[in-house]
């Protein structure tokens, strides 16, 4: 048997794993899943591609064992297993530069801090948070002799000969105070459940399970062996791969949504980046889209390991209706929410999805209309929060979102409105403030009504805020009928102007009306009402001066 340190960076790191991180120790069941994944990934790859692994027995699968009386836990793999060196090597040291960097840089109260410590992978030494001694049995694929690793996570390791029947990695943990409430097998499948269901590899749990023996009439204990995850990454999957009730499936097991969803966008990107996203749009909106608390429903993975869910900074806001899973192959595993904010990779991937989202909406606006209007009966609202808050995609919105109109029934584009304009009609208009009796019955829509321009009713309670900040669609400007300066497309060369005609009468409005009015004037907006109220170009609307003095401003 022989005995070794830590290199140094090991040590302070366990000292970082056991002092701050135990905020969540479950994650060490987490991080040992995901070594045996990667294990078995990197097995599998050999016998797919290197001629000495070819013959090798792959059988894969990840085993765990408790044993509740002796309070230990073994987690076992039958991946591509390490050899003394490769034990040393990879238990005992830091290789990664960064993490050594990242370890140097922490000093004094910034070690305390957790979200700091979770910039890093923590790997393989969590298992220290829950156990007071770790022995790693481990055999490589393609060689005979087993080695064991022990430690008790302080000074150092041990390493002497072993045995072990097949190549692979067995890890077995004994379990210490913080550790034996992992001792019990419906918090181990909950776990597994929670972080590795989608690991492709098959995870199975041995514990022994207490059943009723009628004969006896008395419960027995017996061993029992059972797989805990689902073990399929269904969106690693390809494409041609999935049938249609493969993804209602699982989109009604990562949202408990009893109805099939309305559409889902499944996109593997390669490149300089890569992952994989799956998009869900529910078929009704969720009930707290628009409460402040509402959940969101995308879950990050990072290959396969399941990192979040609810993370509000995976896309944004107006989109908070999807549902689904962002999987990342470039994210480390223990990424923090904190660093997802300012990451570049998840920036990235999270302008792709929004793009990719509304690009595949406009698919289907196109080429299946009467399944865009159940989407539009549901999102119309929050896509118009898009409007107001991404204005990189504005176009795109622009052309999702439906209105209501003085020209057709139901619902209509923007694109159809313009197609629709008159010759020589310099903008498109839109009425706002009020229920869309109120706005269809308006005044101001007479002369509109008169000339056959169209009018677009806006009667949604956000669109007077939201449509105040577009002022183009295409090269076209929106205007609201509403506002003073609207009148160019309704100047008539052959009226006369009246002005000076009804002087008299316009001087004695004014006088009577006071300073409750900015100005008085003679209207080209009019065609059988006598007069109408509208407000000046630059300030809010009638509407929203009264919800602005509802509000105290
Ligand atoms: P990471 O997984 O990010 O590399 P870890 O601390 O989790 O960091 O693991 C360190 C290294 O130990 C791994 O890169 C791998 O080489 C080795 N290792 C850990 N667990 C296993 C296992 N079950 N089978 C084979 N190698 C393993
Ligand atoms: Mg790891």
């Amino acid at each position: 048997m022989s005995k070794r340190e830590f290199q140094t960076e090991v040590s302070q790191l366990l000292q970082l794993i056991i002092h701050s991180l135990y905020s969540h120790p479950e994650i060490f069941l987490r991080e040992l899943i995901s070594n045996s994944s990667d294990a078995l990934d990197k097995l599998r790859h050999l016998t797919l591609t290197d001629d000495a692994y070819k013959t090798l027995p792959f059988d894969p699968r990840i085993d765990l064992e408790l044993d509740e009386e002796n309070k230990t836990l073994t987690i076992a793999d039958t991946g591509i297993g390490m050899n003394e060196e490769d034990l040393i090597a990879h238990l005992g040291t830091i290789a990664r530069s960064g993490t050594k960097n990242f370890l140097a840089q922490l000093s004094g109260d910034a070690r305390k801090d957790s979200n700091l410590i979770g910039q890093f992978g923590v790997g393989f030494y969590s298992a220290f948070m829950v156990a007071d001694r770790v022995e790693v049995i481990s055999r490589k694929a393609g060689e005979e002799q087993a080695w064991r690793w022990v430690s008790d996570g302080k000074s150092g390791f041990d390493i002497e000969a072993a045995e072990r029947s097949v190549a692979g990695t067995t890890v077995l943990l004994h379990l210490n105070e913080e550790g034996r409430q992992y001792a019990n097998s419906w918090r181990l499948q909950e776990i597994v459940k929670k972080y590795s269901n989608h690991i492709a590899f098959p995870i199975f749990l041995t514990y022994d399970k207490s059943e009723w023996n009628e004969a006896e009439k008395k419960s027995e204990k017996i061993r029992t062996t059972e797989q805990v995850n689902a073990a399929s990454a269904l969106w690693r999957r390809s494409k041609n791969e999935l049938k249609e009730d493969d993804y209602k499936e699982f989109y009604k097991s990562i949202t408990g949504d009893s109805e099939d969803p309305l559409f889902w966008f499944h996109t593997k990107a390669e490149g300089s980046l890569e992952y994989t996203t799956l998009f869900y749009v529910p078929s009704k909106a969720p009930f707290d889209l628009y409460q402040s608390e509402y959940r969101t429903g995308v879950k990050l993975y990072v290959k396969r390991v399941f990192i979040m869910d609810d993370a509000k900074e995976l896309l944004p806001q107006y989109l908070r209706f999807v549902r689904g899973v962002i999987d990342s192959e470039d994210l480390p595993l223990n990424v923090s929410r904190e660093i997802l904010q300012q990451n570049r990779v998840l920036t990235s991937i999270r302008t792709a999805s929004v793009k990719k989202i509304l690009s595949e909406l406009k698919n289907i606006a196109a080429n299946q209309p009467e399944q865009y209007l159940k989407f539009v009966a549901e999102y119309n609202r929050p896509l118009k929060e898009g409007l107001y808050s991404d204005f990189a995609n504005r176009e795109t919105l622009l052309d999702l979102i439906r209105f209501k109109s003085t020209k057709v029934e139901g619902l209509t584009s923007l694109a159809d409105v313009k197609s629709r304009m008159k010759e020589g009609q310099k903008s498109i208009y839109y009425i706002t403030g009020g229920a869309e009796s109120l706005l269809r019955t308006s005044p101001l829509l007479e002369i509109y009504k008169k000339k056959g321009m169209e009018v677009l009713i806006l009667d949604d309670e956000i669109d007077e805020i939201v449509f105040s900040g577009v002022d183009k669609y295409d090269d076209i400007e929106l205007k609201a009928v509403n506002k003073s300066s609207t009148n160019e497309d309704l100047k008539d060369e052959a009226e006369p102007d009246k002005t000076e005609a009804l002087k008299p009468l316009i001087d004695k409005l004014k006088i009577s009306l006071g300073d409750r009015v900015k100005e008085v004037r003679a209207s080209v907006r009019l065609a059988d009402s006598p007069s109408c109220i509208v407000t000046d170009e630059e300030e809010p609307s009638i509407k929203m001066q009264q919800m602005l003095r509802a509000m105290g401003q």
